[in-house]
């Protein structure tokens, strides 16, 4: 026993030297602009990030480091570090190095493209999805210096935030260069800081855009209004349609009464996490990790139809919305597809003309977590955080876990990170808790040599 603990606090003690060097190089990530869209920031940024990751990881082994174009056109840097034992497992460690876009500039307290530290986090667009990632990742290998008992591959994809699927079509055409026997998706978080666990699963989704016609073109709603079929109340109807007076989505034919197995999610902190105001209710019948992660729920993304100002008293005769559609593991996006579209049919009212345009589909995803990976981690977790690893469900989806299944079905694939709820990924005022980072990157080490031994 305590020759494991003075080993385990010269790891935790390697990192927390580690630190002032980790906030420098995240830092630097940060002020590179990578946001892989060509409209909003030069390309040349994420050429930038991409290079940087790739010295990054040269510099620690991964000898064969370079850069792969995707059929998106985006660079992913891959590279592989190989162990001494020639029975080692091989483990695939995932990051993304491109951002979100700041959005709303005058909505953040600091400069975006800035590592600012205040009140105890690191604020920053990216500091937490994902470049807080490949500082975790780094720390880890650096602690554990020449003693990596595991064979390793790296990708490091620059267009996960487009949704464009670039690293998607990368795997399955490249699928023996990337084929490990255990997957580390770091592209998620803890529940809270310092509360370890792994995201188990991610709901799928459907968008569709339905459009209502009623009338050839507006008509005066004084002389025609009372009789004359209206597009956008018939709209109202049926987006009112999905959801019952408790806020369930009630889809005919999608299952709303599920149960949530793994950790709750207390509704106090839920309430904190979405900002809900003072009076305002939690939708549904269940709890909120009911609600969050086993059961079909739909929002309203737009709707087109007259803006309040230049509005005339007139009848619409054509109104569209754009609808998500989050579906829980279990569940086919072909089955909720065809459920949705028949709702709203069903609930068109007056014989409007209804169109509905399918824009995307994607599936849900449920790990196989009685792995020895998974018990690895789960030990390296009870070590680096005193704590026992929770499973959490998110309710984003990342397409790419789906093809990880699909591609390497024997492989172990654990989502975790430092993007805790607080982290506030994608809006404006992103930020990361520094202790996740260090005891993250404590943990991956741990599980590297947990696993190896429960393997080799
Ligand atoms: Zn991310």
């Amino acid at each position: 026993m305590t020759w494991r603990g003075e080993r385990d606090m010269d790891l935790r003690g390697r990192i927390a030297d580690l630190m002032p060097q980790a906030q420098e190089e995240l830092a630097e990530l940060v002020a590179i602009k990578s946001v892989a869209d060509p409209r909003q920031f030069p390309p040349e940024e994420c050429s930038r990030a991409a290079q940087w990751v790739l010295d990054h990881f040269a510099a620690l082994g991964f000898d064969d480091a370079r850069l792969a174009e995707t059929p998106d056109g985006s660079n992913a840097v891959l590279g592989s570090r190989q162990c001494t034992r020639p029975d080692a497992p091989t483990v695939l460690l995932y990051a993304h190095y491109d951002v979100q876009p700041p959005l709303d500039d005058a909505a953040w307290q600091t400069p975006p493209f800035e590592l600012v530290a205040k009140d105890g986090r690191w604020y920053g667009r990216g500091t937490a999805d994902c470049k807080g990632n490949i500082l975790m990742h780094l720390l880890a290998l650096r602690a554990l210096g020449e003693d990596v008992p595991v064979n390793l591959k790296l990708v490091v994809e620059g267009s996960e935030e487009q949704g464009t699927g670039g690293l998607e079509a990368f795997v399955v055409d490249n699928a023996d260069l990337l084929r490990a026997d255990t997957i580390l998706v770091c592209d998620t978080g803890n529940a809270a800081v310092g509360q370890p666990a792994a995201t188990v699963s991610l709901r799928g989704m459907v968008n569709v855009v339905v459009t209502v016609e009623a009338l050839t073109s507006e008509v005066h709603s004084g002389m025609f209004g009372g009789a004359a079929p209206d597009a956008l109340a018939a709209l109202i109807a049926m987006l009112a349609g999905l959801r019952d007076s408790a806020g369930n989505t009630t889809i005919e034919g999608l299952d709303s009464t599920r149960r949530w197995e793994g950790q709750p999610y207390p509704p106090e902190q839920f309430r904190s996490d979405a900002g809900l105001l003072d009076g305002v209710q939690l939708l549904g019948d269940g709890s909120v990790s009911d609600m969050l992660w086993a059961r079909p729920a739909v929002t309203v993304l737009g709707i087109d139809c007259p803006p309040v100002v230049g509005s005339a008293a007139a009848i619409v005769p054509k109104a569209a919305a754009r609808l998500n559609l989050r579906i829980p593991p279990g569940l086919a996006p072909d089955v909720a597809k065809e459920a949705l579209e028949a709702h709203l049919h069903r609930t068109a009212p007056w014989g409007v003309h209804v169109t509905i345009e399918v824009e995307a589909t994607g599936s849900p995803f449920r790990a196989t977590i009685d792995g020895p990976a998974y018990q690895a981690m789960g030990k390296a977790m009870m070590e680096a955080y005193d704590k026992p690893m929770a499973t959490l469900g998110q309710g984003g989806s990342i397409p790419l876990c789906n093809v990880f299944t699909d591609t390497y079905p024997d492989a172990e694939i654990i989502l975790m990170g430092v993007e805790e709820p607080q982290a506030l990924i994608h809006a404006p005022n992103e930020s990361v808790d520094p202790r996740e980072i260090s005891t993250m990157a404590l943990t991956e080490a741990l599980f590297l040599q947990r696993y190896a031994a429960a393997t080799t």
